[in-house]
């Protein structure tokens, strides 16, 4: 499946945007530092601003991909980072450049990196800071929808964190595939990475804010086992995976987290959209509210337990938390 071909014909691109392009000289008003990612149609570059001395990142995006002009797609991106503008957890637009072969959204800078590297096996975080930052996705695409706005490339490469050490807050980037929904008829497209998308899109049947909230499954099930839920040896293995939403709930791989974290990740990967909870339903599940294990009193947690929990790092780790 190709990822951003035929976008141009399909409905609601956005086209109203309030930000200047500037065409003064990108490289006299920023030095550039590093590079942050990388992608099919563009690069994300750290950049200085020499004036103030602050951190962006600047996304350079290829103005022609396939010989084909994609201004309106660029575009696009930018109306939706304006309309997202008042919220803390979409990443914010902060201005624009025009080069020869690129237009270079300058975006607020997040210090920490994506949450993929929290989805590896042997890095994974304590179930309080993935709860955490499960409610702050569902709180920035809580406020998506309710903007009639769908992301459609939630994983984990685009959920940023502000920092890492603590772990900080997250920010959603990535609005390349973002789509404004209810504007001209139903939207139907095939996009995004099979691994992370749900199945009415494989299937090209209508997509809704549900989508989205299959990703949000995908995203705290890779969080809390360290492995991606879909993923098969090739493209049709996955495919298959996704449509028969075929997904290991063993006891082994959910060994360091509580059942109700299984129960959340079962909610929303469930093949009917519409049998999905929105994200404000999602917000009062009992899994993103619950105290770490064994701290309150629990009768079924015994004495002997409590002290070797008491020991484990990632209670004092809670428990600092707590103190904080
Ligand atoms: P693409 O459309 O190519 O996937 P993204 O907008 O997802 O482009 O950016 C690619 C990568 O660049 C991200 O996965 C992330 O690692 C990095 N990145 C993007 N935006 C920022 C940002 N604002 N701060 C820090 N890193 C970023
Ligand atoms: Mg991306």
């Amino acid at each position: 499946i190709d990822c951003r071909s035929g976008a141009a014909t399909s409905t609601g691109l956005l086209s109203d945007i309030h930000t200047p392009i500037c065409t003064e000289s990108f490289e006299s008003v920023y030095e550039i530092t590093g590079e942050l990612g990388r992608g099919k149609f563009a690069v994300v570059k750290r950049c200085v601003e020499k004036a103030s001395g602050k951190v962006f990142a600047a996304k350079f995006l290829k103005k022609r991909r396939r010989g084909r002009d994609c201004r309106a797609e660029v575009i696009h991106e930018m109306a939706v980072l304006e309309m997202t503008r008042n919220n803390a957890r979409v990443v914010n637009l902060h201005g624009a450049y025009e080069t020869d072969h690129d237009i270079v959204l300058v975006l607020e800078y997040a210090a920490g990196g994506e949450i993929f590297d929290h989805c590896i096996s042997d890095e994974l975080l304590p179930e309080a800071q993935i709860t955490r930052l499960i409610r702050q996705t569902l709180e920035g695409v809580q406020y998506l929808h309710q903007s009639s706005l769908v992301h459609l490339d939630l994983k984990p490469q685009n959920i940023l964190l502000t920092s890492l050490t603590p772990v900080g807050d997250i920010k959603i980037v990535d609005f390349g595939l973002a789509r404004r929904l209810g504007a001209v008829g139903e939207l139907r497209e095939i996009l995004g990475t099979p691994e992370y998308v749900a199945p009415e899109i494989l299937n090209y049947e209508p997509i809704t804010t549900a989508t989205d909230l299959w990703s949000v499954g995908v995203i705290a099930y890779m969080l809390v086992t360290g492995e991606s839920p879909f993923v098969g040896d090739d493209k049709q293995e996955t495919y298959l995976n996704v449509s028969q939403v075929n997904v290991d709930y063993s006891r082994e791989t959910f060994s360091r987290v509580s059942e109700l974290s299984v129960d959340f990740i079962r909610k929303l990967l469930v093949k009917a959209p519409e049998d999905r909870p929105s994200a404000a339903e999602c917000m009062s599940h009992p899994w993103l509210w619950q105290q770490p294990p064994c701290f309150s009193p629990d009768p079924s947690c015994d004495t002997e337990d409590k002290e070797n929990v008491l020991e484990s790092p990632h209670f004092k780790r809670f428990r600092l938390e707590d103190d904080g």
